[in-house]
C-alpha cells in the first residue's frame, strides 16, 4: 500500500483555512472596492508565498542554465530542478524520477504523447477512445493526428448527470482500439471519472490509457501506479504553482520506446553530420532546449505546500465547500446545475433561465466575485447538454464557507438585475 493510500484510510485531518489563507497575499486584495472572492480555481489557482519566493531566490541567488554547467550556480540550479522531479515522482507515486517529463503544462504533455507515441503507434484503421467530458486539449491533438494518419476517434458517452457510461465504454472497444484518452476530473462539470476501472478495461482489451489529471492533481491524492495509468498529465498553475511548468508521467518502458518529438539541445547523446544522431535517455529525450527552470523549481515548492497542508484535508474541505455551494444555489429560482455526478470535485457549473452566463459573470465581478463563464474549452460536452456557455464556480483550499455565502447572495442580486 502506498503512503498516500495509507494516509487516506486514516481519519481525515481538518484544514485550518485561516492559516492557509495567510499564505496567499493576493487574497488580501480588493476588487471593485470589495474583498476578492476568487472562485475561478479550475482555470488557475492562486499562488502561496513559498512558491512566489522561489522566483526571488532563484533569480537573486542561483540563476543558471542547468545540466551542462560545471560551475556552482549551474550545479545548484540543476540540483533544485532535478529535486523537483523527485518531488513530482513522490506526489504521483511513480516508480522512478525518469518517468517524469517536464512540459509547459497539460496541453503540451498531451501533445507530446500524440506526437511521439501516437505518430509511432497509430495508423489508418486504428481507434482512439475519447470521452465526451474532455477539455479541448485532450481532443484536438488527437483530431490533428487523426486527420494526418487516418485513425478513427470514438466518443465515450455520458449520461444526463455527466457520468461516463461504462457499459457503452466497454462496448466501444474493438481489436483496433489502441488508446483511451480521458480526464480524471472534468473541468466543466467536476465529474470524477473511475480512471482505475477505465484503465483496467482498456488494458484487458490491449489498449493504453492516457489520463488528463489537470483537475485531479490539485484536489485529490493521485497514485499513477494504483490507477495503472500509462500516461498522466497535469499543470503547475492549477495546483498552486506557476504557469509554464507542467508534467507528463509515462511508464518508463513506454517513454523509452517512444521517439523524441522536439529536437534541440539537452535531448541528444551525440550529434553528427556523418553518423546518425543519438538521443539522451529518458526523461531528457523529451526535454529539448532550456526548460522553464524557475517555474519547475516553483512547481516543486507548490507540491511541497500541498503536501504540508495535506491533500486529504484539501479534498475534504473542498467537498464541504461544494456541498454548501450546491445547496445555496439550488434555492435560486430557474437555476439549473449541469453536472450532478455522485462523485464530484469542487466545480459547480450552472445556467440560469432568462439570464446570459456572460452577463452574470461580468456583473458578479463588480461585486468582487470571480467566476468563469463560457464553454470552458469543452464545447462537445456543453453542446451535448444544449448550451453554449455556463457559469462555473470552482473551489480551492483557501475558499471559505462565508465566501460561498457572499457568492450566493451576489448571484441572486445579479440575476435580479439581468432578468
Ligand atoms: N485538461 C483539463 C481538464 C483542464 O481543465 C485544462 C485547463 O483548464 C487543461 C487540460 C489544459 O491545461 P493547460 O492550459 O494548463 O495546458
Amino acid at each position: 500500500m502506498t503512503d498516500l493510500a495509507t494516509r487516506d484510510t486514516l481519519a481525515v485531518p481538518t484544514l485550518d483555512v485561516a492559516a492557509v489563507r495567510a499564505d496567499f497575499p493576493i487574497l488580501a486584495r480588493q476588487v471593485h472596492g470589495r474583498p476578492l472572492v476568487y472562485l475561478d480555481n479550475a482555470a488557475t489557482s492562486q499562488t502561496p508565498r513559498p512558491v512566489i519566493e522561489v522566483f526571488d531566490d532563484y533569480y537573486g541567488r542561483y540563476n543558471a542554465n542547468i545540466h551542462r554547467g560545471l560551475h556552482t550556480l549551474a550545479d545548484e540550479a540543476t540540483a533544485a530542478f532535478e529535486g523537483t522531479r523527485e518531488t513530482v515522482r513522490a506526489f504521483l507515486n511513480a516508480a522512478e524520477p525518469r518517468e517524469i517529463v517536464f512540459t509547459r503544462g497539460t496541453t503540451e504533455a498531451i501533445n507530446l504523447v500524440a506526437n511521439a507515441w501516437g505518430r509511432a503507434n497509430l495508423k489508418a484503421g486504428d481507434e482512439v477512445l475519447i470521452s465526451r467530458l474532455e477539455h479541448h486539449s485532450n481532443i484536438v491533438p488527437w483530431q490533428l493526428l487523426a486527420r494526418e494518419l487516418g485513425f478513427t476517434i470514438k466518443v465515450i458517452p455520458v449520461d444526463e448527470r455527466g457520468v461516463l457510461d461504462l457499459d457503452a465504454y466497454a462496448r466501444l472497444f474493438t481489436e483496433r482500439t489502441r488508446l483511451v484518452a480521458v480526464n480524471h476530473v472534468s473541468n466543466a462539470f467536476g465529474t470524477v471519472n473511475p480512471v482505475r476501472e477505465l484503465a483496467r478495461i482498456a488494458h484487458d482489451r490491449g489498449a493504453l490509457i492516457l489520463v488528463d489529471g489537470a483537475q485531479a492533481a490539485p484536489h485529490q491524492a493521485v497514485d499513477v501506479r494504483d490507477i495503472d495509468a500509462d500516461f498522466y498529465a497535469f499543470s503547475g498553475h492549477k495546483v498552486y504553482g506557476p504557469t509554464g511548468a507542467g508534467v507528463l508521467y509515462g511508464k518508463a518502458e513506454l517513454l523509452e520506446a517512444m521517439p523524441p518529438w522536439q529536437g534541440g539541445g539537452e535531448m541528444i547523446a551525440t550529434v553528427s553530420f556523418e553518423r546518425e544522431t543519438t538521443f539522451a535517455a529518458i526523461p531528457h529525450k523529451f526535454e529539448a532546449g532550456t526548460p522553464a527552470i524557475a517555474e519547475v523549481i516553483a512547481l516543486g515548492a507548490a507540491l511541497d505546500w500541498v503536501s504540508r497542508v495535506g491533500i486529504a484535508a484539501i479534498a475534504d474541505w473542498e467537498a464541504r465547500l461544494l456541498a454548501h455551494a450546491t445547496e445555496r444555489v439550488s434555492r435560486i429560482d430557474g437555476l439549473r446545475i449541469l453536472g450532478t455526478a455522485p462523485d464530484k470535485a469542487g466545480v459547480l457549473s450552472f445556467v440560469v433561465d432568462g439570464a446570459h452566463s456572460q452577463d452574470i459573470g461580468l456583473l458578479i465581478d463588480q461585486l468582487g466575485v470571480a467566476i468563469r463563464t463560457g464553454h470552458h474549452c469543452a464545447q462537445p460536452l456543453l453542446h451535448h447538454f444544449g448550451v453554449d456557455a455556463t457559469c462555473r464556480a470552482s473551489f480551492a483550499a483557501y475558499n471559505t464557507l462565508e465566501e460561498v455565502d457572499v457568492f450566493g447572495e451576489a448571484l441572486e442580486r445579479v440575476i435580479g438585475m439581468v432578468r
